[in-house]
């Protein structure tokens, strides 16, 4: 017997419920990787994603190789190249990874029946998910909308399977396939990445090294340092868990190892297995609110009369706002595709209620620029902090960018990183240059509007105008 095994967001060997069920059914695997043709509402993925699947699937075409196989690369529509890759392999099955948003649903369903009116077994597997988003239900039937209830469900339910191996041998073998090079993943003209090499290691073996480290230290210190930008308090996994490098419940798994081990920190790492529980959170929005990517979960938001500039927006985009917490952040992600969980709340809060613009714009800007952009988290994260979303803050709680600064970034290492302009100021006034007088700026090198800019607009101004939207908001419904 021989099955294809289409890879998707679940770009590894180990725990794999796809190809485990390939092994286990004693069959010749030939594995498929297919970069898709956009269909109408779908979106390309962003540069930053791109550049990493280019690492990414080379990383498992050699695993595979290792295996004495090959990792068939084909792009094109995937249920044209599904039916050709039957004929070519004799293949009687195609096993593959669930995904949760529109259309790819959709079109998973209808490849599903096209194959399977050809007599082909087509099965779907979660890969990538503790639980399906439609496994735990409310007292009343329907699906969770807040967060700690769902946490508490999970927290007092979920037990992770046992593991499930990587298959040992491969086929593919004299299947004809494209080169992976071919495909212009990796940017060129100017090619951005060179921070990215810095800091990550796309792949399998990059992912289980990742998740080491951070049991080996920063999960002891977790639940107080993972606010704090200026210390390497967090894992680092999201473009892993991503792009399925590694699979929730291995991580859950292995914390759960720690914390039966006596592990006594056991609320930090019961703090990091609720962030990854937010993850899984954040689908099962999306998977009961199709839309929800790119329309305002809470549709009161429908009439808010966002700004349109694209000034600010550009310099949102490249960390000249004058707010040095935020222009921090925002070359954080440039240069490396990622950003600090609490600097991307601090931006994404200046965006939608100093700037007034549109969420979407910084949801937009994020899947272009972010190694994590996920369809499911994106729009979650966008949503909570513009207010419009299922549990979100309100949208009268506006960040404080200075005082967030001097709060998270208290030894302001994270500032001076990523704004050496700023490096000298002391740290009273590194999250307010402005507040600086004129000769701690000369003696800091800082002349504002010239080496470092003015805020784009004052906080107090800033605030009241986002406040005066959401009164007008509210007088509209
Ligand atoms: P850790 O603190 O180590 O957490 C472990 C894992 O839990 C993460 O890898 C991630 O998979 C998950 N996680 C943690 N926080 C969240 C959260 N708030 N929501 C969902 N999952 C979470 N995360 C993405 O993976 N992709 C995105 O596109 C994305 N966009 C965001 C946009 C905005 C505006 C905001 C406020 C948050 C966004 N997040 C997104 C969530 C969060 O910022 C990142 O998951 C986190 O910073 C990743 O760093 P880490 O792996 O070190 O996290």
């Amino acid at each position: 017997d021989s099955v294809i095994v289409w890879f998707r967001n679940d770009l590894r060997l180990a725990d794999h419920a796809a190809l485990a069920a390939a092994v286990k059914a004693n069959a010749k695997i030939f594995p498929v990787y297919i970069l898709e043709d956009t269909v109408a509402g779908g979106r390309e993925l962003g540069g930053a994603s791109k550049w990493w699947l280019d690492k990414s699937l080379k990383s498992l075409r050699s695993a595979i190789s290792q295996r004495g196989g090959k990792l068939i690369c084909r792009k094109g529509d995937a249920e044209k190249i599904l039916r050709d890759l039957i004929k070519e392999t004799g293949a009687e099955a195609v096993f593959w990874g669930r995904r949760y948003t529109q259309p790819e649903i959709d079109r998973d369903a209808d490849i599903k029946k096209a194959l399977k009116d050809d007599g082909i077994e087509a099965k779907s597997f979660n890969t990538t998910l503790l639980t399906e988003p439609w496994a735990y239900k409310t007292t009343s039937g329907g699906y969770y909308k807040v967060f700690t209830p769902y946490w508490r469900a999970v927290r007092g339910n979920y037990e992770a399977p046992d593991p499930l191996p990587a298959p040992e041998k491969f086929d593919g073998i004299g299947i004809d396939g494209d080169e992976i090079e071919s495909w212009g993943l990796h940017p060129s003209k100017p090619d951005w990445s060179k921070g990215f090499d810095e800091m990550w290691t796309p792949g399998e073996d990059g992912a289980r090294e990742r998740l080491q480290d951070f049991l080996d230290g920063p999960i002891r210190d977790y639940e107080e340092m993972r606010n704090r930008p200026d210390e390497d308090g967090t894992s680092g996994l999201s473009p892993h868990l991503r792009h399925g490098e590694i699979s929730p419940a291995t991580i859950w798994r292995a914390v759960m190892g720690r914390i039966n081990r006596g592990l006594k920190e056991e609320e930090s790492a019961w703090s990091f297995l609720s962030e990854i529980v937010w993850r899984e959170f954040s689908y099962v929005l999306i998977y009961h609110n199709p839309k929800m990517g790119r329309e305002n979960y809470d549709s009161k938001f429908n009439v808010m009369e966002w700004r349109s500039s694209k000034k600010d927006l550009e310099r949102w985009q490249k960390g000249e706002t004058g707010y040095p917490i935020v222009d921090a952040g925002m070359r954080q992600l440039w240069a490396t595709g990622w950003m600090h969980n609490r600097v991307r709340m601090i931006v994404a809060s200046l965006l939608t209620k100093h700037l007034l613009l549109n969420w979407t714009e910084g949801e937009d800007w994020f899947w272009d620029t972010l190694v994590d952009a996920d369809p499911a988290s994106n729009a979650a994260g966008w949503q909570w902090t513009a207010g419009s979303g299922a549990d979100a803050s309100p949208y009268f709680r506006v960040f404080n960018p200075i005082t967030q600064g001097q709060k998270f970034d208290q030894t302001g290492a994270y500032v001076r990183h990523w704004c050496p302009e700023l490096k000298k100021l002391p740290n009273k006034h590194l999250h307010a240059p402005w507040e600086a007088g004129r000769d701690v700026l000369k003696k800091a090198g800082v002349e504002l509007g010239s080496t470092y800019p003015k805020p784009i607009i004052a906080h107090k101004e800033g605030r009241q105008r986002a406040l005066d939207a959401w009164e007008t908001l509210k007088e509209k419904q």
